[in-house]
């Protein structure tokens, strides 16, 4: 009940209390004065009818299912009923001459009160919605009727409130408008709601003359995991990336769940386009951590397309085509990444984020690191290596995947220097390794098509080797299929003089490119390392299995050593020694680890030989 507080507290008149009964009492007292001077048996007739109008005012008051309530022309309650006990918890008697604004919950502001009075005095009586705090402290809307009662001078004696509890009708309309408005899984919007918050952003940004952005995003083969781990941990993942979705986004961003493993992203204000690639890294870099269901590890990944109005579209339904076709070519350039819809736009966002200048910043202030991810034989389960792994830790959006950042390092030649780095910086460590009791193990380090193409790249390895004492037997470069076959005669050249100096070579990621055959056998290589996209399907893809016993049976033939990438589970690991691969790294049998905890491992192996 929110009666508007009043400053006066007139003293407490108990006869006022009797006699201001329902707004009838008035009338009832100017009925008694007649009675006393009328002695007739009219009048005595009249007496019993406003008896039997009492009594029954009074039972319609207190069988009552609404609250009703007295108050006084100053909003003191003279009289409150038993529903209006049961609703607020307040009794009778310590309501008695108790300013109304006792209920007030601060739900209202002094405007609402104001207008109310203003239609009580002006129209005699105020409907409306109004939230009160009952004596629990809990807050209640209630649905609340005041009617002001009048003397025969037209002066205002009494308020008479009506009102009935709507909290129970509330929080089913709360319940209706969730499940028209919301996901049920993710309690994120739906797509009826995403629609409507993308129409209003639209407005606002035409009003404002700002620039908005609008992200699609796709889980990468999201499939699998349903079918593989099953729905039910299938669904536990998307409320987990919806969680994660939250927080890479401001308070006032919406993010939401179209159906299926699609969700959207709209950054209601952006300064500029480059603001949404921060966005997406955030997004891609949070969603490369894994995730755990019942306690296993999954990792999954996500295609993003990005639009911007009004460059790209000044309509609803346009910005969602753009951005479709947008995520559609991040999925085509190899997942895990996002795409602006101009290319325009893609172009200028590499200029824009002056990724290399970050980069080189990144360089400067150290923010790179190392991780060895552990190679094992497969037969024997004897660890044999490991591969060299660069993290970056940005600052301000924290683990940047170098599947991310080292096209940038490419494109900006910041690669070279870079490439230096990780590989003094591993040779360096695994000696210390050494120097302080532990077996030195062969490392495999990636290089880049850029440091391949350097002329003094020979000179640099030879003079780290030489710095750090790192043998040259047990160091692996790894280059890619594309990266060999660029530049076909040249990269011969460059490798026979690798090999010359001691050090092995391997293909990285082997089968996404195009190797021809004849050219294979010509590369001075030692090691085919298949990569992990035929591994990931090999328990399911007759395809991939049959891929897969192809590249192992050709390496064994030209006398190579075959390691498979990405094995995440003890299927695709007993499959692969089925087919007599040689060696695994992957997720199953280790993660990439940072030095501490690669140094706790060689500790450990060989604490269990000795
Ligand atoms: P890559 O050389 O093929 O490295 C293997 C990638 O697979 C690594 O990703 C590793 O963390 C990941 N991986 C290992 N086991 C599993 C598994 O079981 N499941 C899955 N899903 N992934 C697994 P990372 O560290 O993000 O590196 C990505 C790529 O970045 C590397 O692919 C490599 O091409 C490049 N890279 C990383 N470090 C360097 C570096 O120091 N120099 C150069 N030039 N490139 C690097
Ligand atoms: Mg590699
Ligand atoms: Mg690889």
């Amino acid at each position: 009940m929110a009666f508007t507080p009043s400053a006066e507290m007139p003293k407490t008149n108990p006869i006022e209390h009797q006699t201001f009964f329902l707004g009838v009492s008035e009338q009832e007292a100017s009925y008694l004065k007649d009675v006393n001077t009328l002695n007739s048996v009219e009048s005595a007739r009249a007496t019993t009818k406003i008896g039997e109008s009492l009594r029954l005012a009074t039972k319609i008051f207190e069988s009552s299912n609404e609250a009703v309530v007295i108050t006084t022309s100053h909003h003191k309650f003279i009289d409150v009923n038993p529903a209006f006990s049961q609703i607020t918890g307040y009794d009778k008697a310590e309501m008695l001459h108790q300013p109304t604004f006792i209920l007030n919950s601060h739900h209202h502001d002094q405007r609402f009160y104001l207008s109310l009075h203003r239609k009580l005095l002006k129209f005699g009586e105020w409907r409306g919605e109004v939230w009160i705090k009952c004596k629990n402290n809990n807050v209640l809307p209630l649905q609340l009727s005041v009617y002001s009662v009048r003397d025969d001078n037209n002066v205002i004696t009494h308020f008479i409130g009506i009102f009935s509890d709507m909290s129970a009708h509330k929080s089913t309309e709360n319940e209706l408008s969730k499940l028209a408005h919301y996901d049920p899984l993710t309690g994120l919007s739906n797509r009826a709601q995403f629609v409507e918050h993308l129409k209003f952003t639209l407005d606002m940004a035409k009003r404002n003359h700002q620039q908005s952005a609008l992200m699609l995003l796709d889980l990468d083969r999201f499939k699998l995991v349903n079918d593989t781990l099953g729905h039910q941990l299938g669904d536990e993942l998307l409320i987990q990336v919806a969680r994660r979705l939250k927080q890479c986004v401001r308070e006032l961003d919406t993010v939401s769940r179209l159906g299926g493993d699609e969700f959207t992203v709209i950054l209601g204000t952006i300064q500029s386009s480059e603001n949404a690639a921060s966005v997406a890294t955030k997004i891609l870099v949070a969603l490369n951590a894994p995730f755990v269901l019942s306690e296993r590890e999954v990792f999954v990944s996500v295609s993003i397309g990005i639009t911007v109005f009004p460059v790209d579209g000044d309509s609803v339904n346009l910005l969602i085509k753009n951005a479709d076709t947008a995520m559609y070519h991040a999925k085509e350039s190899g997942r895990n990444n996002y795409q602006y819809f101009s290319d325009t736009m893609n172009n200028k966002m590499i200029d824009e984020l002056e990724m290399e200048t970050n980069l080189r910043q990144a360089f400067k202030n150290g923010e790179f690191s190392l991780n060895y991810q552990p190679q094992f034989a497969l037969k024997t389960k004897k660890l044999i290596g490991a591969e060299v792994l660069v993290r970056w830790n940005h600052p301000t959006l924290g683990w940047i995947s170098p599947a991310v950042f080292i096209p940038y390092a490419e494109k900006s030649n910041l690669i070279i220097a870079l490439g230096e780095w990780v590989l003094r910086t591993a040779c360096t460590q695994a000696v210390s390794w050494q120097q302080s009791g532990l077996k030195l193990q062969p490392m495999s380090v990636n290089l880049s098509g850029m440091q391949l193409k350097q002329p003094d790249l020979l000179y640099k390895v030879a003079q780290i080797l030489d710095e750090t004492q790192f043998p040259a037997h047990l160091l692996e470069l790894e280059l890619t299929e594309g990266v060999l076959m660029a530049n076909v005669e040249e990269t011969i050249t460059t490798l026979n003089k690798i090999k010359d100096m001691g050090i092995r070579l391997s293909i990285d990621d082997f089968g996404t490119g195009y190797s021809s055959l004849s050219y294979l056998k010509r590369f001075p290589i030692d090691t085919l390392k298949i990569d992990q996209s035929f591994i990931r399907e090999i328990t399911t893809s007759s395809d991939d299995s049959a891929i897969a016993s192809t590249i192992i049976a050709m390496a064994h033939n030209l006398r190579l050593n075959v390691i498979a990438e990405g094995v995440e589970t003890i299927e695709q690991a007993n499959i692969l020694l089925d087919k007599e691969c040689d060696d695994v790294q992957g997720y199953f049998f280790s993660r990439p680890l940072c030095e501490s905890d690669f140094c706790q491992l060689l500790t450990k192996l060989q604490a269990d030989i000795t």
